[in-house]
């Protein structure tokens, strides 16, 4: 792999002095889902699938681009003083948002860069291309200029770059998930204060399979700010009578007792998802600390019915493909991850049943929604490095 990035990225740039190889993965979100923008838990783990990227220092201030994913579009230059998003730049808004992120935050990136990327996880997916470029940019930034900054920075810098430089209202899951990864583990992150810890993913006999929609969603989509609005309503209503600073505070029973303070019957429902949800994804957590894989799997398959009738985020092509993996001997638990309209599913499915979940949700899928989906047989993965 690394040879063939920097034989690549020779033919792009004449030649590969001072070049190094990076990769950063991309993120699976296994439970706890539209919870971290309030205040809630999330449960995801980083891959290892993800983008690589072959950068070296110019000497002057110049920045060239290039991504083998949208190699049509050639070397895409820019420079250092010119950090503004537009239009025209492309998916370079991402990489040079991180640099404007970073001087906006007090660091001076004395020279441009050459850089090529080429990702193997499907972009606009929600298994979070763009966070993974953005941390792979702070990677790259850091291992070049000595920044001295930690993961959990590269994690908020890519947030913040992503919010401000291209005006996507994401929080902090994607990029804390990507940037904090560690092999064979998921990260329970609690999104009200960002203290986490490590659970072990132990898939004895089983694997993640990712179905991506091929539906896509683009997370500006006024459906995302919608929920998030409704939610920001919900939340001021109930602290009319509770004493609480986001969904993620309350236990199902806090909930219940206090949800009559909702003045919409549209709200209360995802207030009750916001809430619900945050409560499995703890119990998901404990029920993989004792090995209760089972128990696992069902909280994953009440996670999308939840997305699916109170957040109604789902949409036929995700409820096609969980509700057909429900069908299928071997399935462990099914659900929609990312933000949903869209993006694809996570399936915890025994090994011998993989192939014909493939072949059964696929055709099935095809069938229903009139084009393909694709499938990933997927491992969990350590975080951004230097290969
Ligand atoms: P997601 O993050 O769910 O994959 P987004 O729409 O947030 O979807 O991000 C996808 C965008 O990120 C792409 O359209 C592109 O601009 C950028 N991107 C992701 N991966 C690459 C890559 N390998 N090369 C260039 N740009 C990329
Ligand atoms: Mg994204």
């Amino acid at each position: 792999m690394k040879e063939t990035l920097l034989k690549a990225f020779g033919e792009v740039y004449g030649d590969t002095e001072g070049a190094k190889v990076f990769f950063a993965p991309g993120r699976v979100n296994l439970i706890g889902e539209h919870t971290d923008y309030n205040g809630g838990h999330v449960f995801p783990c980083a891959l290892t699938i993800g983008t690589y990227g072959v950068a070296r220092v110019r000497k002057d201030k110049k920045l060239r681009f290039y991504s083998m994913n949208f190699g049509h579009l050639g070397v895409i230059e820019s420079g250092l003083d010119d950090l503004k998003p537009a239009k025209e730049a492309g998916w370079t808004n991402y990489p040079k948002g991180v640099m404007w992120a970073f001087k906006e935050k007090g660091y001076q990136i004395p020279f441009g860069l050459d850089i090529l990327l080429n990702g193997n996880i499907p972009n606009g997916s929600g298994l979070s291309s763009s966070a993974s470029v953005e941390v792979l940019t702070g990677y790259v930034l850091k291992e070049f200029f000595g920044f001295e900054v930690s993961n959990q920075d590269l994690a908020l810098i890519g947030q913040f770059s992503e919010n401000n430089f291209n005006g996507v209202n994401c929080g902090i899951m994607d990029q804390f998930a990507i940037a904090m990864g560690k092999k064979d583990h998921a990260i329970f992150l609690d999104t009200a204060d960002l203290s986490y810890t490590y659970a072990p993913v132990k898939l004895e006999g089983m694997k993640l399979v990712i179905a991506s929609s091929n539906k896509k969603r683009g997370l500006g989509d006024s459906k995302y700010n919608e929920r998030r609005d409704e939610c920001e309503m919900a939340l001021a209503e109930l602290q009319k009578v509770v004493d609480i600073n986001g969904l993620g505070d309350l236990t199902q029973e806090q909930f219940e007792a206090n949800k009559s303070a909702i003045k919409d019957i549209v709200r209360a429902k995802r207030a009750k998802h916001a809430v619900y949800e945050n409560q499995r994804t703890i119990k998901a957590v404990k029920a993989l600390e004792e090995n209760d894989i089972a128990q696992f799997g069902q909280l994953m398959n009440e996670s999308h019915i939840s997305l699916r009738d109170d957040y109604e985020v789902t949409g036929a092509e995700l409820d096609t493909l969980v509700e057909e993996a429900w069908k299928i001997d071997g399935v462990v638990g099914s659900r929609m991850t990312g933000a949903g309209f869209g993006g694809c599913t996570v399936s915890l499915v025994k090994d011998e049943a993989i192939d014909t979940f493939i072949s059964k949700v696929g055709e099935a899928y095809r069938r229903k929604i009139g084009y393909k989906a694709d499938f990933y047989v997927v491992e969990v993965g350590d975080g951004p490095r230097t290969l």
